[in-house]
């Protein structure tokens, strides 16, 4: 059977479905191919359910803080495992619900094709039994968790793909990756209960460039739970479990969590019969602006395309492609300011240029350790430090890094200033209220103005004492 289509989207996540909004504004004549359950990643694994467990789990955690406000019995509260997976796959399945409500369930079966795609040339593909024929095609197939060929599908061996759907949680569990789903996931686990090793052949926790920041991180997080760096992880089976070794360092886990990267799905598609050149993970050549492949009306979208994965901009992708593939006209992606924010707690989050891209002779630097700011200290959550850059000779904002409590605002507020080409004079001009987080800010901000202007910045009086009006 044989179907011909102006548009055939191939994913049905975040970049696949904003794709498809676009294309049906011109014509009728599209279809979206999904191999694998709908729902998107972000609803399914990804964004969301991370974000649930991460909630329930500082929740918990905050019991070990009541004793300070005179509460009495924190200690002896307990978490019912099975209660709190059920709990993190009921929001889940109303997250997927409302995705699907919205998008692929008013689809009828002539627009939406349940299967895996690959192509037979640039002008067809095949899905089961069905050749489809498109004018243009969007690869919008997401990416998935990269686990070591012999670990692969392993009893005992866990990733965001599995986590979620466990009938119980382990006793221990051996996180193997520190970026940011390893650092997330495994804080929440360790909060929730489990004894978690963290361990990464790298020095650096959640991708920080900053070596400041890192450290200021990883010491803040090892202080929760051990975490080993500098040495690939050699594993084995162990008495039911494994055995993790990091150097001379060893550990005995039930369970290994694999948090060692995400690949963009494209293999399966057989690019290689496209005839264009493949680069990493077999991303073909494509214009990043267009998002458009070279010489083929073909276009790439969201974690396909191989870079940092980003729910907001695998959309916006996924729309630009959309109009793109129906239209002569094309429109261009514009990267914008980057922002990355991990949801440990603290936060970590980086915005604009990272620490190696910096001109460190043209580069201001300031700092501020979140200890004495009034806000953290009422939250009882006064660690960390930010850092943030500017331009020695436009004094423009350049970028930030930070660990601290927050600072997922922090990071938006710094990134819109930096994307207009704030400086940081005008952004000192800005209103700030008191007492909030955004004072550690203003005080970076000040000391970074005395860095700009060659003196040191006269602050610090003003982290703890009440500010005065018209101070
Ligand atoms: C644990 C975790 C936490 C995250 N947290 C955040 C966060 O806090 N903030 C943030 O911005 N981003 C986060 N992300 C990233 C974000 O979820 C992704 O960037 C985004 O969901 C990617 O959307 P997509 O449309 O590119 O791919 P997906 O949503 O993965 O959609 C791809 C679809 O294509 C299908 N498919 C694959 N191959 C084929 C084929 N050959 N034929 C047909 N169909 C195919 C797949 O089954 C899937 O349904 C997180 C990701 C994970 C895993």
């Amino acid at each position: 059977m044989t179907i011909k289509v102006d548009v055939a989207i191939i994913g049905a996540g975040h970049a696949g479905l904003n794709a498809v909004k676009e294309v049906r504004r011109v014509t009728d004549r599209w279809v979206l191919i999904n191999g694998g359950p709908l729902g998107t990643t972000c609803a399914r694994i990804g964004c969301m359910p991370s974000k649930v467990a991460i909630h329930l789990a500082d929740t918990y955690q905050a019991r070990q803080r009541l004793g300070r406000y005179g509460v009495e019995g924190g200690e002896h509260l307990q978490i019912d495992h099975q209660a709190a997976l059920e709990h993190v796959r009921d929001l889940r399945d109303t997250f997927v619900d409302l995705v699907l409500a919205n998008t692929t369930d008013e689809m009828d079966e002539d627009h939406l094709i349940d299967g895996y795609a690959e192509f037979l040339d640039a002008g067809r593909l095949k899905v089961g039994e069905r050749i489809i024929e498109p004018k243009a095609t969007i690869i919008a197939t997401g990416a998935h968790s990269v686990v070591p060929p012999e670990w692969e599908g392993a009893d005992g061996v866990l990733t965001v793909d599995t986590l979620f759907d466990q009938e119980r949680l382990p006793e221990s569990v051996a996180v193997i990756g520190l970026g940011p789903i390893g650092l997330e996931i495994g804080q929440a686990l360790h909060r929730l209960g489990i004894q978690v090793t963290g361990l990464d052949h790298g020095e650096r926790v959640a991708r920080i460039a900053d070596p400041t920041v890192n450290r200021a991180a990883i010491d803040i997080f090892q202080r929760e739970f051990p975490l080993l760096f500098g040495h690939e992880p050699e594993i084995s089976r162990r008495d039911g479990g494994f055995l993790v070794r990091s150097g001379e360092r060893e550990v005995r886990v039930e369970k290994l969590f694999f948090a060692t990267g995400r690949h963009a799905n494209l293999a399966p598609l057989h690019l290689e019969r496209l005839g264009v050149p493949l680069g990493a993970q077999g991303v073909p050549l494509f214009d990043p602006t267009t998002l458009k492949l070279l010489k083929l009306p073909i276009y790439l979208a969201g974690d396909a395309t191989g870079g940092i994965a980003n729910l907001q901009r695998a959309a916006e992708q996924g729309r630009i492609a959309g109009f793109n593939a129906v239209h002569r006209r094309k429109r261009r992606y514009r990267s914008r300011a980057p922002m990355a924010i991990i949801f440990s707690e603290p936060n970590i989050a980086v915005t604009g240029r990272h620490w190696h891209e910096l001109d460190q002779k043209r580069t201001a630097v300031a700092q501020q350790r979140f200890g004495p700011v009034g806000r953290a200290l009422i939250m009882g959550q006064n660690r960390g430090l930010m850092r943030v850059y500017a331009d020695r000779r436009s004094g423009r904002l350049l970028g930030a890094a930070m660990v601290g409590p927050r600072c997922e605002h922090l990071a938006h507020l710094l990134c819109w200033a930096i994307e207009i080409g704030m400086t940081v004079d005008k952004a000192l001009d800005m209103p700030f209220y008191h007492p909030v987080i955004e004072e550690a800010l203003q005080d970076t901000l000040i000391e970074l103005r005395g860095a700009l202007r060659g003196s040191p910045a006269r602050y610090s009086w003003r982290r703890l004492a009440p500010r005065l009006v018209g101070t």
